[in-house]
């Protein structure tokens, strides 16, 4: 099989992510106390390496300002309903994955929040005009996608985070498709709160994710209960972390995670991003040339996805075959971007191919020659 659909979760893992996870369980698979029996220490111990780990990789000073959540979905619902109330405002792009468009619109429902989307089409656009074009008295928020989970575009988020620093607003990210693939440098950059997959470029095992938070950002948590510390009072403590990882957390995944940034550390983000690059280039001149494919982005991507619809086909067709007759993974329909593809008007989704650090040229030619194939069945059906 060729897997391409790592823009969804990264495969295969990096050498050490399984072994860091088997052992999780098989050595001290106790519940991470605080204090405690030595297994349960050992268990927390292996929690904070992982958090000081992602405090170097992002360049955050204090670890504790960085919560584990099981995936960016989670972390993102904890920054948008800890923070917004009723009667805010919250500005949000088309290109948002329904990890943000869904809460946002449940919370304009549900508790009178009010909430402005703005299109700017394409990474061209002056999208810090248009997003302070909308700027109220009433906006608290303004949350962005840093980069395209469809076309792989990416919006300047240290631009926007200046202007709505300028307005006193706050500035949520969410960075699904570049963390652990493009350079952070959290405490200097003006944004208040970050959200991040564990199981996509950090090479993390599914089940993890985390969410960032600057020291004076006033978050409730989403979930209380047991923190592991101040047992004896019945209300939620709000100390970071651990207010705001209330019940058991994810000890293997997160041990896991470790590895998986170790990974990045000894390999260099740069030759990651430079190979991944390398993938992208070709995988978009090679698909862009097909008659009958076509390619979302007018240029190859910053990020290495490449989306594409085609002629007299649907989206989840070709990837069905893709999948069948060629053994290639690919992710087809709406990518849980429903606003996102509105605007790109892909009436019946599109394919987005996503290469990963470990695959190779030779399997770029490969789904590039499958999809000449298909497409020219396609014509004369
Ligand atoms: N935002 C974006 C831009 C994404 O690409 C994804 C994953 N497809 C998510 C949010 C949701 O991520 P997770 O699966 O980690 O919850």
């Amino acid at each position: 099989m060729i897997y391409l659909d790592n823009a969804a979760s990264t495969w295969p893992k990096p050498p050490g992510v399984s072994d860091a996870v088997k052992k999780a369980i098989d050595e001290f698979g106790a519940n991470p106390g605080r204090g405690g029996h030595q297994l349960a220490v050992k268990a927390a111990q292996t929690i904070e390496e992982t958090r000081e780990k992602l405090a170097r990789l992002f360049g955050v000073r204090d670890p504790n300002h960085l919560l584990f959540c099981q995936n960016t979905t989670h972390a993102l619902n904890m920054a948008i309903k800890g923070i917004l109330k009723p009667g805010d405002h919250v500005i949000i792009t088309a290109w948002e994955h329904n990890a943000v468009a869904r809460p946002v619109y449940w919370l304009e429902k549900e508790a009178k929040v009010e909430v402005t989307v703005v299109d700017g089409k394409d990474e061209r656009a002056d999208w810090t005009s248009l997003l302070e074009e909308q700027i109220r008295k009433k906006t608290r928020m303004l949350i962005t996608i840093h980069g395209s989970n469809v076309t792989g575009e990416v919006l300047p988020i240290a631009e926007l985070g200046e202007m709505a620093k300028k307005h006193g607003i706050l500035y949520l990210v969410d960075a699904a498709q570049t963390a652990g693939l493009l350079s952070f440098h959290l405490d200097e950059m003006p944004i208040d709160l970050l959200a991040f997959p564990g199981h996509k470029s950090l090479f993390g095992p599914q089940g993890t994710g985390g969410l960032y938070v600057k020291p004076d950002v006033p978050l409730q948590p989403l979930l209380q209960g047991g923190t592991g510390n101040r047992s004896e009072e019945v209300e939620q403590p709000l100390e970071r972390p651990y207010g705001y990882e209330s019940g058991t957390p994810n000890t293997p995944g997160i041990a896991g995670l470790g590895a998986g940034i170790d990974f990045i550390m000894k390999t260099g983000l740069r030759e990651i991003y430079r190979h991944e690059q390398e993938l992208t280039r070709q995988l978009w001149e090679g698909l862009q040339a097909i008659e009958g494919v076509t390619v979302l982005t007018s240029a190859a991507p910053a990020l290495p996805i490449v989306s594409f619809t085609m002629e007299n086909a649907d989206g989840i067709e070709v990837a069905t075959i893709l999948d069948q007759h060629y053994q290639i993974a690919v992710r087809a329909g709406f990518h849980c971007a429903a606003l996102k593809h509105r605007s790109l008007k892909t009436e019946h989704g599109a394919v987005r191919v996503s290469p990963g650090y470990f695959n190779t040229k030779e399997q770029i030619t490969a789904v590039i020659d499958a999809v000449r194939e298909i497409a020219a069945a396609f014509k004369y059906e």
